[in-house]
């Protein structure tokens, strides 16, 4: 696209989004803004209220685009939002919706819920269908939703096909970006239309904000998430913008260290026979790693454990409460690692989804050494194997 500027994403990153003769902008804290001439009030150009945006939300904009390659962006207030948003603005009544079995849960729930009621008919797909999809393409089908890799279980659909076969039938195509952070993954270069990310994870970076964005290529697209955005009110805080800029001026190097420590500490559990597989796509082993390979750049540095069995539930637990450098709570994508049991919050109805039938852990890598993670894990797992079967007590 034409907004690229010189330089590696690196590079771009560390200088867009500049503030005038400071390096970062200022955070203007306003509902009102002031007007000179009253013959401005209703200029279409002047921005004339604060829930329009300020100069971070700007620059925020402005950098973020970059990691995307996209045209066009929007913020919201969180990565959830940044998902409702753009199937709300295909839902009519009678539009058929067709989503990836493997998304994020809270995604799955707007569909269940509001999308349902508003009068849609939202049909799960197996991540792994490929250029399948067109065969549940219909005239009313209005958009196919995607997430690479899939939420807890990782399962990596074929996105080049899945949005070929959408093409070739004029439907539009989104996907949920968040696990690549865009930076190993680049939808919108191939011709996907919509390009999620939950700014909360790797962007922002700190575990202390909450921030969603939408990219696109298509003006179209991009007027109708604005109009949205205005119809119903949503509004990004200054300084949520501000952080999450400054947090991405440093994305791609942490997300280096993500990556490598993450590896490491994948392909160590990979060798543990409490550990049936590692769902990582990167790693050789896995069902996904072509399609991973072909995809992606890169990965990051949260994947999924099934363990053997018998350790179930209550196994799984006693591993985690062993752990004492992983914290023990939802999100990632933070400095700090963590870890969560994956079971209760799973759902699946198009087919079973990966390490089916086991006790699931998600890990989020952070940036420790990973030398002292893995003597963490080795710890838990020790206690999850001297634990009483708590089911039998
Ligand atoms: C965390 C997450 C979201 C939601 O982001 P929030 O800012 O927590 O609402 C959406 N999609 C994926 C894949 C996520 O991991």
């Amino acid at each position: 696209m034409t907004r690229r500027r010189p330089g590696t994403l690196d590079t771009r990153l560390v200088h867009r989004g500049r503030g005038g003769r400071s390096v970062s902008p200022p955070v203007v804290r306003a509902s009102t803004l002031l007007f000179d001439r009253a013959e401005d009030l209703y200029h279409p150009a002047i921005r004339s209220y604060g829930i329009h945006g300020s100069p971070a939300h700007d620059a925020l904009l402005e950098a973020w685009s970059e990691v995307e390659d996209a045209s066009h962006g929007v913020l919201v207030a969180s990565g959830l939002l940044a998902c409702t948003l753009p199937l709300l603005i295909f839902a009519e009544p009678g539009a058929h919706i067709l989503v990836s079995d493997n998304v994020y849960g809270p995604t799955r729930r707007f569909c269940d819920r509001m999308m349902t009621r508003l009068g849609c008919a939202v049909e799960y797909f197996p991540p792994r269908i490929g250029a399948g999809v067109g065969d549940r393409i219909g005239s009313s089908t209005r958009l196919v939703f995607m997430e690479a890799p899939g939420s807890l279980t990782f399962e990596t659909p074929d996105v080049a096909a899945i949005t070929g076969a959408a093409q070739a039938r004029s439907v539009a195509t989104a996907i949920d970006n968040t696990w690549s952070a865009g930076v190993h993954f680049r939808p919108l270069d191939l011709g996907v239309d919509l390009s999620i990310q939950a700014g909360t994870k790797y962007p922002s970076g700190g575990a202390d904000v909450l921030i969603g964005a939408v990219f696109t290529r298509s003006a179209g697209l991009h007027r109708r998430l604005t109009e949205a955005i205005a119809e119903l009110g949503l509004h990004v805080s200054p300084d949520d913008a501000w952080l999450t800029l400054r947090g991405l001026r440093s994305m791609p190097t942490r997300l280096r260290r993500h990556e490598a420590s993450g590896l490491e500490v994948a392909r160590w559990l990979a060798g543990r026979p409490e550990v049936e597989a590692v769902l990582h796509p990167a790693l050789p082993g896995h069902p996904d790693h072509e399609v991973w390979r072909r995809l992606f750049t890169g990965s990051a540095g949260v994947f999924g454990v099934a363990l053997a069995p018998p350790a179930g539930e209550d196994e799984a637990c006693a591993c985690l409460n062993a752990l004492s450098l992983f914290g023990l709570g939802f999100s990632w994508g933070g400095f700090e690692s963590l870890a969560i049991t994956c079971g209760p919050q799973l759902t699946r109805t198009a087919g079973p989804h990966d390490g089916a039938g086991r006790a699931l852990l998600r890990l989020s890598i952070g940036l420790e050494d990973p030398a002292d993670l893995i003597a963490d894990l080795e710890r838990g797992l020790a206690a999850m194997a001297a634990a009483p079967p708590q089911s039998a007590v």
